[in-house]
């Protein structure tokens, strides 16, 4: 997913101002800290760089770890379920797209056979539950 990176807060992977590590737990770049979880997916653990120096203490990153905490914490979908999220809503659109091409080939199929003059009633699934002549007497 493309980061808007002109925004006030950018995400880097290796922060280089001091301490250069999270303001929260304290992990620094190319740190395996399973306390913190570590990186997600396997990826190189990205920071959150708020552009900001405090006096005594230095630049305030923080990890994507406590980011993520974080965002959980406002209600936030996590990277993992919104991967999931967008792979089912790709899974729902293909079947859709093969429903809807479904029913136009039934409507087309049910056309054809009202033109031919029977009235057919159908369910959900397609199947016929009644089909009669239609009298020519509706005109
Ligand atoms: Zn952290």
């Amino acid at each position: 997913m493309a980061r808007d990176q002109s925004g006030r807060i950018q995400v880097i992977t290796n922060p280089q101002a001091l301490p250069a590590s999270c303001a929260i737990c304290g992990i620094a770049p190319g740190q395996s800290n399973s306390n913190a979880g570590g990186p997600v997916g396997g990826q190189e653990m990205e920071f959150a760089d708020f552009g900001l120096q405090f006096e005594f203490y230095g630049a305030f990153y923080l990890c994507e770890r406590c980011v993520f905490e974080l965002a959980d914490n406002f209600g936030c979908a996590s990277p993992t379920l919104t991967n999931s999220l967008m792979e089912q809503v790709r899974y729902l659109n293909e079947q859709n797209a093969g429903l809807k091409n479904q029913l136009k080939e039934l409507e087309r199929a049910l056309g054809d056979h009202v033109l031919a003059g029977l009235n057919i009633t159908v369910d959900s699934n397609g199947n016929i539950l009644s089909s009669d002549t239609v009298s020519a007497t509706n005109s």
